[in-house]
């Protein structure tokens, strides 16, 4: 069996098309540009090109973007003043602080120091609590992309075996909490996996839908699947022969039903939600 390749780049060109028409009615009915305010501190090559694509489908879907740089040697002080400045700010409308932060910055405390209604990433814990609870104001943006792969490609997770294996605050387990929930969009059993799981082979053989983010190049094989498994790689390892997932792609399509490609795959559907969090940020700002 060669398994059919879930093409995650058209389907966010689709849903951002989408999202510029939602844009560009609500820059009518308001007058109001919503605008996503970036800050990116350091020079980390990857979040240079993370936040630069971010910016770019700000741009594609009519969503304003700012960008404010900070040296690797900003004080803790000045890099929340930044937050709070951009916090009162009424033209920002959603606040991403890019990840990972240099050393010496303490980054719970400045993700805690966005206002919850900004918080376009779901970071903080009030929006957290939120998720878990089932009320959700912003969904986080990888989680929320995988979960909309799922139900736009007619994936069920209702009454499935659910494995993901990482537990991180950015995938693993937000999205254990979002397709767990009494919902038939998720009413998953979820199995999360992490470094300490013993055995993992025979956990993951289990996943009807193997979801992975771990940060290992081509670490999942094809005798850790079970044949005709959905398989979800978010991983994103830069690597001498050029980006890798963290499942070994050739190999696992031989027996997975479906799977996600790196690139192409989950990567555009996140920058996808985080246009769909500011657009949400601005209509709730405006109704506030
Ligand atoms: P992270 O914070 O580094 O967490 C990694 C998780 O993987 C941890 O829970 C860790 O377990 C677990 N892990 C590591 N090695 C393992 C192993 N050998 N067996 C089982 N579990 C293991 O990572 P992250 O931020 O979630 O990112 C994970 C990957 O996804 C990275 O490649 C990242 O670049 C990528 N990513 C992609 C997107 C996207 O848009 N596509 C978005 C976010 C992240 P412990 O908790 O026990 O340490």
């Amino acid at each position: 069996m060669t398994a059919i390749v879930l093409d995650g780049k058209a389907l966010a060109a689709e849903m951002q098309a989408d999202l510029a028409v939602e844009a560009a009615e609500f820059i009518q009915n308001n007058g109001v540009f919503p605008c996503l305010a970036a800050v990116l501190v350091g020079e980390n090559p990857a979040s240079e090109v993370y936040v630069r694509n971010k910016r770019q489908a700000c741009e594609r879907a009519g969503i304003e973007s700012q960008l404010h740089r900070l040296g690797a040697d900003v004080s803790q002080a000045d890099l929340l003043a930044l937050v709070h400045k951009l916090n009162k700010a009424p033209e920002v409308h959603g606040i991403l602080v890019q990840l990972p932060l240099p050393n010496g910055l303490d980054e719970s405390r400045v993700l805690c120091a966005i206002n919850p209604l900004k918080d376009v990433d779901a970071f903080h814990p009030e929006n957290v609590g939120r998720i878990v609870q089932g009320k959700p104001r912003f969904l986080p943006c990888t989680p929320h992309g995988i979960q909309q792969l799922l139900i736009r490609r007619s994936i069920p997770t209702a009454g499935r075996h659910v494995v993901i294996v990482g537990r991180s605050d950015i995938v693993g387990k937000p999205l254990a909490n979002m397709l767990v929930q009494r919902n038939p969009e998720a009413d998953a059993t979820v199995t999360v996996c992490h470094s300490r799981t013993p055995n993992l082979a025979e956990l993951t053989r289990l996943a009807d839908i193997l979801i992975v983010a771990i940060g290992r190049p081509r670490f999942i094989t094809a005798e850790m699947v079970k044949p005709g498994a959905v398989v979800i790689d978010v991983g994103i390892n830069r690597t001498e022969k050029g980006l890798a997932g963290d499942v070994d792609f050739e190999g696992v399509r031989e027996v997975a039903g479906m799977i996600t490609p790196v690139p192409g795959g989950i990567g555009p559907l996140t920058i996808t939600m985080l246009l769909e969090n500011t657009l949400k940020a601005a209509r709730l700002q405006q109704a506030a």
